[in-house]
């Protein structure tokens, strides 16, 4: 871990990239974990915007247990020292792929949600907003969200497969990854593109690549340190910086 210390110490722009596995320890499923939503759920379904105009009930009928329930969670150690250490100023950017919000609770400011986030909905039909406490009220009451104005569907401002990624969101997460002299994934297997693709931005500019994931990743050949576990790395980096 000292090597891990020493390289954020002397990192001038650290970025963090944070994945499913951090919110594991909130009680939120991962993905593809051994307990992830993917074994519950059909995968090819609950996130394709296809499958969700056709049937919206799968997704809503499914989300009320893992994205319109996020408000019940509370973050983590993970997500509070990281707001910690972002308040320093030594990390300069979070970017995840989470819908969880947990990092916005926790403190943090300006993340980067490269997969949009359940804090907004829009009407598919006239575009109108909802808030997320808005939608989640008549999700968990079993129904599906229809807009009060024109009764067209409501959609999270959350990424579907098959849907494009919010353009300012990926455009400033490259800009940040290609400036990070450190660049550190937590809790990604980075599978999901093109989150997967950004740590490359920092290698290819001679950007330190650290990895704490509990599964193998794609790119753990370039990673100049690797670590399993995420909650030890976390508790030992509080121990360290408690008092910065
Ligand atoms: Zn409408």
């Amino acid at each position: 871990m000292n090597r891990f210390i020493d390289l954020l110490r002397e990192s001038k722009h650290c970025v963090f990239l944070s994945g499913a596995g951090i919110s594991t320890l909130s009680g939120i499923p991962d993905f593809r974990g051994s307990n992830g939503i993917y074994k519950k759920f059909d995968a090819d379904k609950i996130f394709d915007i296809d499958y969700f105009y056709s049937d919206p009930d799968y997704f809503y009928s499914h989300s009320k247990d893992f994205i319109y329930n996020v408000h019940e969670k509370d973050p983590n150690i993970i997500h509070h020292v990281l707001t910690r250490l972002a308040k320093t100023g030594m990390v300069k950017t979070v970017i995840t792929q989470n819908i969880d919000l947990l990092h916005q609770k926790a403190g943090l400011e300006n993340v980067i949600e490269l997969h949009g986030s359940p804090e907004n909905n829009t009407c598919l039909s006239c575009g109108k907003t909802f808030s997320y406490e808005h939608i989640a009220d008549i999700v968990r009451d079993d129904l599906i969200p229809r807009c009060d104005e024109c009764n067209g569907l409501i959609k999270p401002n959350i990424t579907f497969f098959g849907e494009m990624l919010d353009h300012e969101a990926i455009t400033r997460a490259i800009d940040e990854s290609s400036r990070a002299d450190l660049f550190v994934v937590i809790g990604s297997s980075l599978v999901v593109h093109p989150a997967a693709s950004l740590p490359l931005y920092s290698v290819k500019n001679n950007g330190k690549l650290v990895i704490v994931n509990n599964k193998k990743t794609p790119l753990d050949e370039y990673a100049t340190l690797r670590y399993e576990d995420l909650g030890l790395f976390f508790e030992i980096l509080d121990s360290y910086f408690r008092d910065e």
